[in-house]
């Protein structure tokens, strides 16, 4: 069992609504043991979104993001890229291409920036802003990019509306309580002909179904969990055009091979590309909203 840093009184009342689309048909999931504290998961039953409930309230999930969730010192923390910027950029220099491929230039925003790494490779073409909860790590993107990081979230931004060209949300959604209140914000920030990009995961892939309530994506800083279903259906509702889905992200294999060149240290270590080329081209297999992996990208044109 892993001790999650939250305490057990962290939690708000239980949902007993949809809190994506207020029906009141919720269901229960299942409860995931391997982190104390434990926590439920359930899913509503009109739209399939999943979601922790009763979920952590603001002040832990503030408090989760501090210096050891960051660095990588903590069992479910992010992966810290600042020692090895040079197997990460690939990654972030191919998903610029293709996002200027929709966008070419203009303000561009993302939402949960860490530290400031993507922001700086789209800084050659765009002109970078970030939001950061992390005090911790809003420093360091600063330091990097300057005040044009905001320490903080969608809720108290100092941005103005319409002035975004591209906004982009990596492995953010989950991380929120409110993810549609968060989308519905990036529609006012973003101008007419602006795009979002979603990357999270999609609970409908059969990874997901399979692994259950073993999928290593449950995990006490996911909050939220959709699928291509919930995620497209909401995205319309609140507005946006056009949608694509990119299966499981918008780019090839090479840039993710060169970033998991970031974890190799011996020769042998590279078998893994094996797994990884094969989850690469598993993505691609999908049937309507069922896909074989849960790994998604959305692209969505306001
Ligand atoms: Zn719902």
């Amino acid at each position: 069992m892993i001790d999650s840093s939250i305490k057990p009184n962290a939690f708000n009342e239980r949902l007993s609504a949809c809190p994506l689309c207020g029906g009141g048909n919720i269901r229960f999931l299942f409860t995931i043991e391997k982190y104390t504290p434990s926590f439920g998961v359930d899913r509503c039953g009109s739209c399939g979104f999943i979601f922790m409930n009763p979920r952590f309230n603001d002040a832990a999930v503030s408090g989760f993001y501090d210096e050891d969730y960051y660095s990588g010192g903590s069992e479910y923390s992010y992966h810290d890229e600042r020692k090895s910027l040079k197997f990460f950029s690939p990654v972030w220099n191919k998903r610029i291409a293709i996002i200027r491929k929709y966008v070419k230039e203009g303000n561009l925003l993302d939402v949960g920036c860490a530290f400031g790494g993507f922001l700086n490779a789209a800084a050659h073409y765009f002109v970078p802003h970030g939001i950061e909860i992390s005090p911790y790590a809003a420093a360091h993107a600063q330091s990097i990019l300057g005040n044009t990081i905001h320490m903080g979230t969608l809720a108290d931004h100092p941005f103005p509306h319409n002035y975004f060209s591209v906004i982009t949300m990596i492995e953010l959604l989950e991380h929120l309580p409110d993810p549609a209140a968060a989308l519905r914000e990036s529609r006012k920030l973003l101008r007419r002909g602006g795009l979002l990009v979603v990357q999270t995961a999609n609970m409908d892939g059969l990874q997901a179904r399979v692994f259950g309530r073993n999928y290593a994506y449950f995990m006490p800083g996911h909050l939220s969990y959709f699928t291509r279903q919930s995620l497209t259906m909401l995205l319309q509702k609140i507005g946006f055009g056009k949608i694509r889905v990119y299966y499981p992200v918008e780019f090839g294999l090479m840039p993710k091979l060169m970033k998991s060149r970031s974890d190799i240290t011996r020769l042998w270590d590279y078998r893994k590309w094996i797994r990884i080329a094969a989850y690469h081209y598993a993505s691609k297999i999908h049937f309507g909203n069922v896909a074989a992996t849960s790994s998604m990208v959305v692209y969505a044109i306001k």
